[in-house]
């Protein structure tokens, strides 16, 4: 089990008696040593169920499961590899009953809460608003306070108006049996501190407990952490300080710094050496990070050779920077016989929506590429929405579609109600839409509000049965277009929406959706592939029962030959040969330091942790290439609905790459100049003649 270990990794993958920090820079073999660790002490004779690893994401949790099943194979599977939510899940699943909840709650994301918080204002709120209050209520909730602690220690009018929202909202919770992400740790914290009984389960249940990215947890997280393994702590964390990237969302050094001190005995270990990038990427990574005040000194090598240096490209605009990175890649896997493939490359920015010019660059010259971390198509409200009908029909149990559906678009069933109705189903341990015809229902609820849920309740019976029965692509648009009359969905998206444009922007994903849909059931496309031709046709209800598999699927997307477009954020931890960092734009990164005038900003304490915590942003980008880097800025970017002149980011001075002091080999020049050559060539004899 020690091969491709170097004696420090070794070191960190042995030692399994008590608490361990690897602390190190990027691409040193964090990760790896995880990874390692999991295998050596399975190997060691530890059950496999008893081991725990927490990863930041979902998809690197599926990443380190299949790096653990080549080490030890069928054995992987037993161990728990999850993110900080999925662990929440899990104990509140199987513990929640003591704070009152059923096993089959529903789990809320970002647009139900808004909903939620909108609806109990009185629903004459914007979504702005909206949202604003989920944030500081979501702060709150990671910093552990109850509404009435919220209210208590409120600063002003609006944060008391806020907290008292909070009340409104978690009693809606609780009657809805519903949690929200934040609830996913805080109450299996509350669980662990609450419940000894519990706390005491949890910790013989895990042996060793391994947490990746530990620089990005929040206070929450560590309190967690600390209750599962307890005061044997028996844990291995693994992070680098330079790499903390979600201080805006909570997450805090901190839980560095005091490790050492709740664990006097904590092993720490350092690694040194960088085994994913280049001399000259590792030492613009090392020299932009090199002015951030250091928690703990740390040097990086590298034994890949100097490599390409640094390449610094600039553009006039976006669509001229887009152009620019494509003829990168199309020349870059000129250079090389044979031609690297697409997912060995990465277009990195800063934010979502400067995807939009590479998509079009990318779709214009034939590359496939898919986004990474921006919203998918199955994650907008209006497809959501669509989605939570189908599951409903499908399955009557899902108490959250039940909830969206009677409620997407409003049909005068008040919260009040589905209250009433949510405690009766749990009182009678039911489903919401089980209850609906439970004889006993009628004495909770008013007869008026009683209709309303037994027509919709007939309705869904009535959807299921139609569905069944609809086949093929025509009968199945039909269908679908004769369904969305009926509750109005057009007219309910043009009501919520502020703006006219956005109301049919998603009207017009929804007709997308739709189109899709009956494709499916005519048998134009595959379900696995979306792309193979298939004869036969399907039900409207067969091809439902589909979608919710898609979702997942799209979770192990990263097997697909495609051009990576990612943000900053969501790169975290890959890494890919060929990276171009684009948008580094001063005002994009560091994102917006002036304010609106342009002035300067006073240099206050906050305004400098901001550049700090972009400075690492960019540390991260560098960081993720192997073996090529290219830096791209704009000489103009977009302020508002205004174009600015603009300026290279500071980052890229930085760099120090005019310090370097590699010589250029004339080879390399003629080689790249043949071919860029080549890579025109080809864009001409692919572009069709007007
Ligand atoms: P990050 O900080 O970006 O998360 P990391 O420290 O987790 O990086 P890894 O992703 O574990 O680093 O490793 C970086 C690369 O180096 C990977 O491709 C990994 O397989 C490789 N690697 C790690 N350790 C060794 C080693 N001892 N020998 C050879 N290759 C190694
Ligand atoms: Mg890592």
């Amino acid at each position: 089990m020690s091969a491709g270990l170097n004696l420090a990794q070794l070191q960190a993958v042995h030692y399994t008696d008590g608490a361990c920090l690897v602390l190190a820079g990027a691409g040193s073999g964090k990760t790896r040593v995880i990874t390692m660790k999991i295998a050596h002490m399975i190997e060691k004779g530890m059950d496999p169920k008893r081991i725990a690893a927490i990863t930041f994401t979902n998809k690197a949790a599926s990443e380190m499961r299949e790096r653990a099943g080549h080490l030890i194979g069928k054995r992987a599977k037993d161990v728990l590899i999850c993110t900080f939510h999925a662990l929440g899940v899990r104990m509140v699943r199987e513990d929640g009953h003591v704070l009152g909840l059923k096993p089959q709650f529903s789990i809320l994301d970002a647009d139900d809460v808004t909903g939620i918080l909108k609806d109990a204002s009185g629903g004459t709120t914007d979504m702005a608003t909206a949202r604003q209050w989920q944030w500081v209520i979501s702060k709150w909730k990671n910093m552990g306070l109850t509404s009435e602690q919220a209210l208590a220690q409120a600063a002003d009018d609006n944060e008391r108006i806020i907290a008292t929202l909070m009340a409104r909202y978690e009693e809606r919770l609780a009657a809805y049996q519903s949690v929200d992400f934040d609830d996913l740790i805080g109450m299996p914290l509350r669980l662990l501190r609450d419940f000894p009984e519990v706390r005491a389960k949890w910790q013989a249940a895990l042996g060793h407990v391994l947490v990746d990215e530990y620089q990005d947890t929040n206070a929450t997280q560590y309190e967690l952490l600390k209750l599962l393994v307890g005061e044997r702590g028996h844990f291995t964390a693994v992070g680098d300080d330079d790499q903390s990237i979600y201080g805006w969302r909570g997450a805090t050094l901190d839980n560095l710094k005091k490790l050492p001190v709740d664990y006097p005995h904590l092993k720490v270990i350092k690694l040194e050496q960088n085994y994913r990038s280049t001399s000259a990427i590792l030492r613009a990574a090392n020299n932009v990070i090199g002015p951030n005040p250091k928690l703990f000194p740390k040097t990086l090598f590298s034994e890949l050779g100097e490599g390409e240096p640094v390449r610094v490209v600039d553009a006039d605009n976006e669509e001229h920077e887009a152009e620019r990175a494509v003829a990168r890649i199309q020349s870059l896997r000129a250079a090389s016989n044979p031609p690297p493939d697409w997912k060995s490359f990465a277009i990195l920015y800063r934010a979502n929506h400067q995807a939009k010019p590479f998509e079009k660059a990318l779709r214009k010259a034939n590359i496939p590429y898919k986004v990474s971390g921006g919203t998918s198509f199955f994650d907008r409200a209006e497809i959501k929405d669509l989605c939570a009908w189908f599951r409903l029909w499908i399955n009557n149990d899902d108490d959250p579609a039940f909830l969206r559906a009677i409620t997407t678009p409003k049909r005068g069933i008040g919260h009040t109600t589905l209250a009433a109705l949510g405690a009766f189903a749990t009182q009678h341990k039911q489903s919401m839409f089980g209850a609906l015809f439970n004889g006993m229902l009628p004495a909770a609820i008013p007869k008026r509000a009683m209709d309303g849920l037994h027509e919709f309740g007939r309705y869904i019976n009535y959807l299921e049965y139609s569905a069944r029965r609809v086949h093929g692509a025509e009968e199945a648009r039909t269908f679908l277009n004769d369904w969305l009359k009926e509750i109005g969905y057009e007219q309910h998206l043009y009501d919520n929406e502020d703006s006219e444009k956005v109301a049919a922007a998603r009207w017009s994903n929804v007709m997308e959706f739709c189109d899709w849909m009956a494709q499916r059931a005519g048998g134009q496309i595959d379900d696995t592939a979306g792309a193979v031709v298939a004869k036969e046709t399907k039900s409207l209800l067969e091809v439902s029962q589909t979608i919710a598999l898609l979702s997942t699927i799209s979770e192990r997307e990263q097997e697909q030959d495609m051009v990576v477009l990612s943000t900053l954020h969501a790169s975290k931890g890959l890494e890919w040969p060929h990276v171009v960092l684009v948008g580094v734009t001063e005002g994009m990164l560091p994102f917006k330091l002036d304010d609106d005038e342009g002035r300067q900003q006073k240099v206050t304490d906050d305004v400098l942790q901001r550049l700090q915590e972009e400075r690492r942003l960019m540390y991260v980008g560098i960081t993720r290439a192997q073996r090529t880097l290219a830096v791209s800025w704009t000489k103009k970017r977009k302020k508002g609905r205004e174009m600015v002149s603009a300026q290279p980011s500071r980052f890229i001075a930085e760099m120090g790459l005019d310090k370097t002091t590699a010589r250029e080999d004339p080879r390399e020049k003629l080689k790249a100049l043949r071919a860029e050559f080549a890579a025109k060539k080809a864009l001409a004899d692919s572009t069709p003649p007007r």
